[in-house]
């Protein structure tokens, strides 16, 4: 691990501000397309991410920027009856543990409860967990080519061990997974997040908006802007909020990312679906909407088969690799389990 400058900033603006100023700093030259260099500086909360980056050599900042000691609002979940509201930097575990977000989000607490490791859960904050990277074991183990972490290099997933790698979102350049679990709630959900820093100022964009395909660029991950900080994360509240469910598949039952994951929000008329709002994990190079799925459930009444068909919906467009193509059955599945337990609860 190379030496970096550590800073400890006391407001969002004032480490925004730091990180921008750091970007024209000696020995911090951008990286390709004006994207931050693997050396610039990065923000740092509960540290769970990017002391793995930084240990494996991945990411090599130059300063680290803890944002543990901005104002407490920042820190804290505030709820009413037109939405949830959360600080960027509440950890996952206080989110986890909120009983608002168990009673009225709780597709938000199964996410949460089934990410990582309870000890990781304490110290992640809610903004580091949308925005961690790849678990890709080609990005993470820097002998080999990858297009993220070194533009241009190739990518050694495409005829190698993708086992793990992504189905859907995904192009010739990049396979990776986005591995989170969070996100796919939010995104379901509808989530806006709040940032500033950015090069236009204080912002307030769709939680769909943040994360980008990997198409010809897949070092660029995010649309946020060298700088620019998640400061809040804010749920609309709906009649589907209450039933909603997140149902994750992976090798062990624990501390394992997801090799298919689905989150399900529902509104339902008797067995009726007025409203359906579905994304996929663990299959995927983003969060992912299945927006096609839904307007299949729309109107129709929900049971094993309708069901099916919108799993079937959701996958039409899936690409699998050589040893990814078990997670196309095993995602329909998971997404029919998901639909048909998220109906079955009691609300
Ligand atoms: Fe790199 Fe993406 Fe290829 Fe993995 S899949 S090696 S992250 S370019």
């Amino acid at each position: 691990m190379q030496r970096f400058e550590y800073r400890r900033e006391r407001t969002m603006e004032a480490a925004a501000s730091v990180a921008r100023s750091a970007l024209t700093a000696p020995g911090a030259a951008p990286g390709k397309d004006s994207t931050p260099a693997r050396n610039s500086a990065q923000f740092i909360a509960g540290g769970t991410n990017m002391t793995d980056y930084m240990t494996l050599n991945v990411v090599q900042p130059h300063m680290l920027i803890d944002l543990n000691h901005v104002p407490e609002r920042y820190k804290q979940i505030e709820s009413n009856d037109r939405f949830l509201r959360l600080g960027a930097l509440v950890k996952m575990a206080q989110a986890e543990d909120d009983p608002i977000i168990g009673k009225r989000y709780p597709v938000i607490q199964q996410a949460l409860m089934l990410a990582a490791s309870r000890q990781i859960r304490n110290m992640a904050s809610l903004g580091g967990n949308v925005l961690q990277r790849t678990r890709c074991e080609y990005f993470r183990e820097t002998s080999w080519p990858c297009n993220k972490r070194a533009p241009g290099a190739g990518c050694a997933a495409l005829d190698g061990l993708n086992r793990e790698h992504a189905v859907l979102g995904t192009s010739d350049k990049c396979i990776a997974t986005y591995p989170g679990d969070l996100a796919q709630a939010l995104i379901a959900l509808d989530a806006v997040i709040e940032t500033i820093g950015g090069t236009s100022g204080p912002r307030r964009l769709p939680f769909a908006a943040l994360h980008r395909l990997p198409g010809n660029s897949p070092h660029l991950e995010t649309a946020l802007t060298p700088g620019e900080l998640i400061t809040f994360i804010e749920v609309p509240a709906g009649p589907w909020t209450r039933r909603s469910r997140y149902v994750k598949v992976r090798d062990r039952q624990s501390y394992q990312f997801a090799l298919t994951s689905a989150a399900v929000a529902l509104q339902l008329d008797g067995d009726t679906v007025s409203e359906a709002r579905i994304a996929l994990g663990g299959v995927a190079t983003v969060p992912w909407r299945a927006h096609e799925a839904e307007a299949v459930l729309k109107g129709k009444v929900l049971n094993e088969g309708t069901a099916g068909k919108a799993a079937e919906v959701a996958f039409a467009g899936a690409q699998p690799r050589t040893y990814n193509a078990f997670k196309v059955p095993i995602g329909k599945q998971t997404l029919v389990r998901a639909l048909l337990e998220t109906q079955a609860m009691r609300v």
